[in-house]
């Protein structure tokens, strides 16, 4: 089969990188005629360990090979038992977070939209925080909480119900939006009501890797706290490891009331997503929420198998958060030597991002990369942002090859 001739023109990735893939394996993806690319998008964050890992690959072929359950909604499987144990022993008791954890569909916008339902349901409020530069997916809840113009104009109807403020250091630190949020909740006359949540990425990854720092988040959730307003942090890009910890939150000591996980959770790219809240929370009706796919337990036997090979102890995160330094170092020196286009570099752990004056380096960086085996994608209000997302499990010589790539990759660009 030739380009695809029946699929409709919503596709993104397979016009920017018009190859067939065929197979993959840890950090690499192998096209049908052979072609080899280094993989810096890592599934946009749903393969932190890479792909195909072989001992995530072991735990499901032997459950498969056995007729383990696959799908089962959310009765009482094996499969989920064993994952639900794992996650209370390596995950929450490590870190003495006491999370209710609910399965609410496979995708992260479907962990999203559980979070706003739930904050909405406790606190009778329907107003939710939410800020600049912000993805929290495409269902029309998680889309109303959203930045991102474009992406909101798909929407074909008003999306409501949400109060959007300035994300840490937007436009350069003007504008201080949790000073605005907390001046404004003074005031009777404000003309806002008290929210029922805040809605927050630590780092905001499609729009364009800003972190923010932890002491606004330390903040924002004193704030929230001191308001009975509750925080909900979106980990669903940047948790299961991509900054270094296992929730991207630990670093700033904060505790969120309800937290959104995806992407790396199943660490085989299957189809998984969880929000976890605070058990005074969960104040669900059996079923009111639900959706069929919600208990898939092929990702459930590999995530499992994945915190257990992961995270049971601290290596990955202390490799992740070293070699987060070897980024900004070899991000420096491209920005320091290619001034005149590149704006800035930020990221944390395994997360980085190179910004550009104008757009349309940052595409042909990224086309650039292509061409020399690098998949790259771009993010950011105007795609200016080159966004590294290597898998956490690649071997030193490929990340530094990986570099190698991203810095002949901005040279071409920037002759151009
Ligand atoms: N939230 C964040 C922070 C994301 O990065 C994404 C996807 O990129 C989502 C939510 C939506 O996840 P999904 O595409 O699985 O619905």
């Amino acid at each position: 089969m030739n380009a695809p001739t029946i699929e409709s023109e919503v596709r993104s990735y397979s016009r920017n990188w018009p190859v067939v893939f065929d197979q993959a394996r840890g950090s690499r993806m192998i096209t049908r005629d052979g072609r080899s690319f280094l993989d810096f998008f890592a599934g946009a964050s749903a393969l932190n360990y890479g792909h195909n890992h072989p001992v995530l690959k072991r735990a499901l072929l032997d459950y498969l090979g056995q007729d383990g359950v696959v799908h089962s909604l959310d009765m009482l499987t094996e499969a989920k038992n064993a994952f639900l144990a794992e996650f209370a022993a390596r995950v929450l008791a490590p870190r003495h977070l006491d999370y209710r954890v609910q399965f609410p569909g496979p995708t992260g916008t479907n962990s999203v939209e559980a979070a706003l339902k739930l904050a909405r349901k406790v606190t009778g409020r329907q107003t939710v925080v939410a800020f600049t530069g912000a993805f929290h997916g495409m269902s029309l809840g998680s889309l109303a909480v959203t930045g991102n113009a474009t992406k909101r104009g798909g929407a074909g109807l008003p999306l409501g119900h949400t109060w959007r403020l300035p994300y840490d250091g937007f436009a350069g630190g003007a504008v201080n939006g949790l000073t605005l949020l907390d001046t404004m909740l003074d005031d009777s006359s404000s003309g806002q009501d008290l929210p029922a949540a805040v809605i927050v990425e630590t780092v905001q990854g499609e729009g364009g890797v800003n972190p923010a720092s932890a002491a606004w988040l330390v903040e924002l959730a004193e704030l929230c706290a001191r308001r009975g307003i509750l925080l909900i942090v979106d980990d669903i890009q940047m948790g299961c490891g991509r900054t270094g910890p296992f929730f991207s939150f630990e670093s700033a000591g904060i505790t969120p009331d309800i937290v959104c996980l995806s992407k790396s959770i199943s660490g085989y790219g299957l189809p998984m997503a969880l929000t976890l809240f605070r058990p005074e929370l969960d104040v669900w009706q059996p079923g009111e929420h639900n959706g069929t796919f919600r208990g898939n337990n092929a990702a459930f036997v590999t995530a499992a198998a994945a915190l257990k090979e992961f995270w049971a102890d601290s290596t990955l995160e202390k490799q992740t958060e070293e070699r987060g330094a070897l980024f900004e170092e070899r991000l420096g020196d491209l920005a320091e030597r290619h001034a005149g286009h590149v704006v800035t570099w930020r990221g944390r752990g395994l997360v980085w991002g190179l910004e550009f004056r104008e757009p349309e380096t940052a595409r042909r960086v990224a086309d650039e990369a292509f061409a020399r085996g690098l998949l790259t994608e771009t993010s950011g209000s105007r795609d200016e942002v080159i966004k590294l997302l290597p898998p956490l499990t690649t071997p030193d010589d490929e990340l530094a090859e990986g570099l190698d790539i991203l810095t002949d990759s901005v040279a071409a660009a920037v002759a151009h």
